[in-house]
């Protein structure tokens, strides 16, 4: 029997990583001297970090997938300065996809659109639609317009890591794997932009995030969610529209649990699961909150954000289960929060993260 082994070569190259100076004219150039030529950029933008590569050469979108090893039918999101630039890549813009631009770019709002012949299907994943985002941070969109690249850009994490919100999480992954990293700092929201496909008659909600389900509906009559993303157990016999979906990302290296119902009820389990796993001899962890987090016996106890501020949570979410990653944690358990609003994102990715291990009390 002949047996192949398939090895996937990375070669190591140094990887330059700047602070993202906007000022800094020579940066910028060499940065997009990078992309031009096929290589690799990690950059900030407000939702996580990035890694930006020329979304037309598809010999750039492979290095893509190779660096962060992500399996790809896992497409990638383009990312544009200008809205003129959906008419260059997409085949079809209603008029519904324009109300959208108009309201949420520039901003975490990713919309799907049937794609044009010039979007190599090594970007789309082999999909015929192209998924299109306009960023707010001013370092993303220096670096489209300077290089005058459409960026496609994924997370900028190796696969089934937790996203990236700070550089340091970049270098952390990607260092010898990609030409550069921009350090814009921690990013301002945290979690990956919500995806809505406008390539078919109704609007669909691919993943959720920043923007929120109630917010398109102040723009559109009516907006739908993909039921293989919504609730609370992995739908295996729903194939989920947005490919990425189907992988178990965010993943942190210990096993975490959430634990949802009444406040006291909530705490007084996760104490009593830390207890029985110390015993055990593992290492535990809690993800409490500003309002609960007095109330823990754990050695590693950290506070995700304050209930009242949803947004400090998905701000907190995956440097928080990296950190937990670092110490070597065996076994997390963390609260749970409303699938309302912001929630729902958030929720989205804890579950994920957890591989839907989810005690309800
Ligand atoms: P990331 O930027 O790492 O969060 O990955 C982008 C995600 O966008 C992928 O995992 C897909 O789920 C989704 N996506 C990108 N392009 C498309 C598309 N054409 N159709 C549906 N989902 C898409
Ligand atoms: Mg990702």
């Amino acid at each position: 029997m002949c047996l192949t082994i398939q090895v996937r070569l990375v070669i190591k190259m140094k990887t330059i990583v700047a602070k993202a100076d906007l000022e800094n004219e020579e940066l910028f150039r060499k940065a997009s001297d990078i992309l031009k030529s096929g290589g690799l950029v990690a950059f900030p933008t407000e939702t996580v970090y990035g890694l930006g590569g020329d979304a037309l050469n598809p010999k750039a979108s492979e290095k893509i997938y190779s660096a962060k090893g992500r399996p790809s039918d896992n497409p990638l999101i383009v990312h544009i300065a200008d809205t003129a630039s959906v008419w260059e890549l997409a085949a079809e813009v209603s008029t519904q996809a324009q109300m959208l631009m108009e309201a949420f770019w520039p901003g975490p709002l990713t919309i799907i659109f049937k794609k044009k012949d010039i979007v190599p299907h090594e970007t789309t994943g082999g999909l015929e639609t192209v998924a299109i985002r306009m960023p707010s941070h001013p370092a993303a969109m220096k670096l489209i317009k300077d290089s005058g690249v459409y960026i496609a850009a994924p997370s900028a994490n190796l696969s089934g890591r937790p996203s990236p919100t700070t550089a340091a999480h970049v270098e952390e992954d990607l260092s010898g794997r990609i030409d550069m990293i921009l350090d814009g700092g921690p990013v301002g929201i945290g979690i990956e932009s919500t995806i809505i496909d406008m390539s078919t008659d109704t609007p669909t909600i691919l993943r959720p995030g920043y923007i929120t389900k109630d917010m398109l509906e102040e723009v559109l009559p009516e907006v739908k969610i993909d039921p293989a993303v919504s609730g609370r157990t992995m739908k295996k016999d729903i194939v989920a529209k947005a490919p990425g979906m189907k992988y178990r990302h965010y993943a942190p290296k210990g096993q975490l649990t959430l634990v949802e119902g009444d406040k006291d009820k909530v705490i007084a389990k996760i104490n009593e699961l830390v207890r029985e796993k110390k015993e055990e001899g593992y290492k535990v962890g809690v993800i409490g909150t500003d309002e609960t987090l007095d109330a823990y016996h754990a050695d590693i106890l950290r506070s995700i954000g304050s209930r009242q501020k949803p947004e400090s949570v998905a701000a907190n979410l995956y440097r928080i289960l990296r950190e937990f990653d670092d110490l070597e944690c065996d076994y997390m358990y963390s609260e749970s929060f409303f699938e309302q609003g912001l929630g729902n994102a958030i929720m989205n990715r804890m579950l994920k993260a957890a591989g839907y291990h989810l005690i309800t009390l």
